[in-house]
């Protein structure tokens, strides 16, 4: 695969892989169980500037693009670390990359050399109860008072909040009904902003309560509560209003991560599901000899090989600051599906031992099946291919 990667994303899948060798199966899966953030992997690749790849170097970083990022997400992902994921998505990808690419001079210079250090982590909160696909119906407002926002509403399934120093937040400025007269699109009147999760937990306007779920408990999902969260408007990322080409500019990197982590996924699941098949003997001969365990395997590889490819060649668009929407969803649409059907493949491959939590393969098997409802379901990526793409008529 090495020719057609530069020398930089190269770098950074052999960094990485050397960083996450010291971390193994059992690392994660106890991680997972104690329901326990990655400090020391965290730590360690900061230290080895894997996380800050994206920030320029003014701001203590690799001065690297997407596609190092993507290799990086990928690279942990694929030593078994697959909740690693979210190490990438919540702090390279929605705090570095967002403010390398529409921060403000004084919001980079303040934020990004702690991201660079691992110090400094972020969480991002779009979903709400009533809009999660339909993003565009969010109602979490931002109010202008002053110099300040004003945010009230609610969110959903946000990831990482008790980490974060900053948290993302996107909200109605203008609400959808009316951003069609007054802004001529319902895309109009989407506001980001940066609120400062310590600060507004201590001042009690912001609240949040974990929801249980059955995997990638490295980090919590939570129900947030806004209740007149006031930021200054210096921390807009972007414009008051104007900012949904700048949410697109923190959604596409989202899905080429989680693209890159599907990958990743899928190479670890059929890496254990080849070891095991190869040594494992039913009725005198390796079970990997049989066509009905090997083929299903081989037909993964080579999926596993063209959604890397995609998910590449997304990154290298967005890097080049080109469109990328149409590769950044095929990429993510395979790269989630190549993760579930591996991790689905490796557990049959493991026989009753899938099972047991002696192996990962049941920790892999979790992480894997959310790819395809998270960060977008798999419904409306065929959604957008299918109007997009093809041109055929929308179904909502
Ligand atoms: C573990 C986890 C972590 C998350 N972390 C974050 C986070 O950090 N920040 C954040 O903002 N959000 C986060 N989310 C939310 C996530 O992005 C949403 O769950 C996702 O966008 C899907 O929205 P929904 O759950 O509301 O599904 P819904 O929109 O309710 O959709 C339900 C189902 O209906 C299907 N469907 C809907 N409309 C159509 C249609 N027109 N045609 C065909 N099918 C359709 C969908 O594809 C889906 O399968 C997280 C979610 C989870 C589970």
């Amino acid at each position: 695969m090495d020719f057609d990667l530069p020398e930089t994303a190269v770098a950074v899948r052999d960094g990485v892989a050397a960083v996450a060798a010291k971390y193994d199966h059992e690392y994660w899966s106890r991680c997972e169980e104690e329901h326990r953030f990655p400090t020391e992997a965290w730590q360690d690749l900061a230290d080895g500037g894997w996380i800050g790849l994206c920030i320029p170097e003014e701001y203590g970083g690799g001065g690297a693009g997407m596609l190092e990022l993507a290799v990086a997400c990928e690279t942990l992902a694929a030593s078994g670390g697959t909740a690693g994921i979210f190490l990438y998505i919540l702090t390279p990808g929605f705090g570095a990359m967002t403010l390398a690419r529409h921060g403000t001079e004084e919001q980079k210079q303040q934020i990004l050399p702690g991201v660079a250090t691992g110090e400094t982590q972020f969480c991002m909160a779009l979903t709400e109860p009533d809009a999660g696909s339909n993003a565009i119906e969010i109602t979490t407002s931002g109010r202008v008072d002053g110099d300040e926002l004003v945010i009230k509403g609610q969110k959903v399934w946000i990831s990482g909040v008790e980490n974060a120093r900053w948290m993302l937040v996107v909200a109605r400025t203008t609400p959808a009904d009316e951003a069609q007269d007054k802004l001529g699109s319902r895309t109009g009147g989407f506001t980001l902003a940066l609120v400062d999760v310590p600060e507004a937990l201590a001042a009690g306007t912001l609240e949040y309560a974990p929801i249980p779920k059955l995997g990638g408990n490295v980090v919590t999902s939570s129900q947030v509560y806004f209740d007149d969260v006031r930021v200054p408007l210096s921390n807009v990322i972007g414009a008051v209003d104007e900012g949904f080409p700048v949410l697109w500019d923190v959604l596409n990197p989202e899905r080429i991560l989680a693209a890159a982590g599907g990958v990743g996924g899928a190479e670890v699941a059929l890496r254990l599901a080849a070891e095991y098949a190869r040594e494992r003997e039913v009725f005198g001969r390796p079970i990997g000899a049989n066509q009905g365990v090997q083929f299903p395997l081989a037909q993964l590889k080579a999926k596993t090989e063209l959604a890397r490819l995609m998910t590449y060649k997304a990154a290298w668009l967005f890097d080049q600051g080109r469109p990328c929407g149409n590769e950044t969803n095929v990429a993510k649409l395979t790269g989630a599906q190549v993760a579930w059907e591996a991790a689905d493949r490796a557990f049959q491959t493991f026989g009753g031992m899938a099972y047991s939590k002696e192996y990962p393969i049941e920790r892999l098997f979790r992480d894997a099946r959310i790819g395809k409802n998270i960060p977008v379901a798999e419904e409306l990526i065929l959604a957008h291919i299918g109007t997009q793409m093809l041109k055929l008529p929308r179904s909502y």
